[in-house]
């Protein structure tokens, strides 16, 4: 069984002691790749180096929404940086290493963290900004879209013409009416291992089409057991509850989303 996480966060300081552990239970899960999201320069660069080291980890270089306005909280586990991010600069880096990247992500916008009066021109303008430079590169883009579902949809709708990139939503939680909406434009949907306990992921799964859906972690957060933190290993929750719902056997599952992720990312 070929199993797949397409966002985590492997160098949180959480993985600081354990990552071989992790990577090891990993292999034995079944995990062929695990893309590792950045969210910032300084991560962007750890991700970089992460996959150099580990083949099985890919990079998927990212600009957090809330890190390219210098919002971000402190201490959260990932490296900080100071400041508005700049777009270009971080631009010619991932192209640089366009080789080595698989998508650029996470990217979007977020209406949690930051007000939405105050920054929702600076939020779209920055997104149009990333949507343009990944249709240049020709990346897939993974969207993290917490409280900005519908305008997230909205601007890539606009941007993104012929399905030119493919667009992987991250975590999404929009309602039933977006969903339909985000599948119809061919969006992917990328399903964390919570859906144990998360009604709308388990809505999500129900209403798309198979094709369409991809596994995640997010680690180290949104594990599918409330006292452990996440880890890739755990994708293997994901899986067997889509074959619940789709009423498959969980190696029908697994085999239908690695063909998915190899189309996609190739
Ligand atoms: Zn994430």
């Amino acid at each position: 069984m070929n199993l797949i996480d397409v966002h985590c966060h492997l160098n949180h300081a959480q993985f600081k002691e354990d990552l071989p552990d992790v990577l090891n239970r990993a292999k034995k899960a079944g995990l062929k790749a695990i893309l590792v999201s950045g969210v910032n320069p300084p991560a962007n660069r750890e991700v970089l180096q992460l996959a150099q080291k580990y083949p099985v980890i890919k990079a998927s270089l990212g600009i957090y929404p809330i890190d390219a306005l210098g919002l971000t909280p402190d201490a959260a586990g990932l490296p900080h940086h100071q400041g508005k991010i700049n777009l270009e600069e971080e631009f010619a880096f991932i192209e640089k290493h366009k080789n080595t990247v698989v998508a650029v992500g996470e990217v979007g916008m977020d209406f949690f963290w930051a007000e939405k009066e105050k920054t929702f021109a600076e939020q779209a303008e920055n997104f149009r900004k990333i949507i343009r430079f990944c249709i240049k590169i020709k990346k897939p883009i993974v969207i993290h879209s917490r409280k900005a579902e519908e305008e997230c949809i909205d601007i890539l709708e606009q941007e993104i013409k012929n399905k030119e990139i493919p667009v992987i939503q991250h975590c999404f939680s929009g309602r039933k009416s977006l969903m339909s909406r985000a599948a119809v434009l061919g969006h992917y949907f990328s399903i964390p291992p919570n859906i144990l306990r998360a009604g709308n992921f388990q809505t999500l799964v129900r209403k798309t089409d198979i094709k369409q859906l991809l596994t995640e972690t997010d680690a180290p957060w949104l594990s599918p057991y409330q006292d452990q933190k996440n880890e890739p290993a755990y994708v293997l929750e994901s899986v067997r509850k889509i074959a619940e719902i789709k009423e498959i056997s969980v190696d029908e599952a697994a085999d239908q989303i690695w063909e998915n992720y190899e189309r996609i990312f190739s």
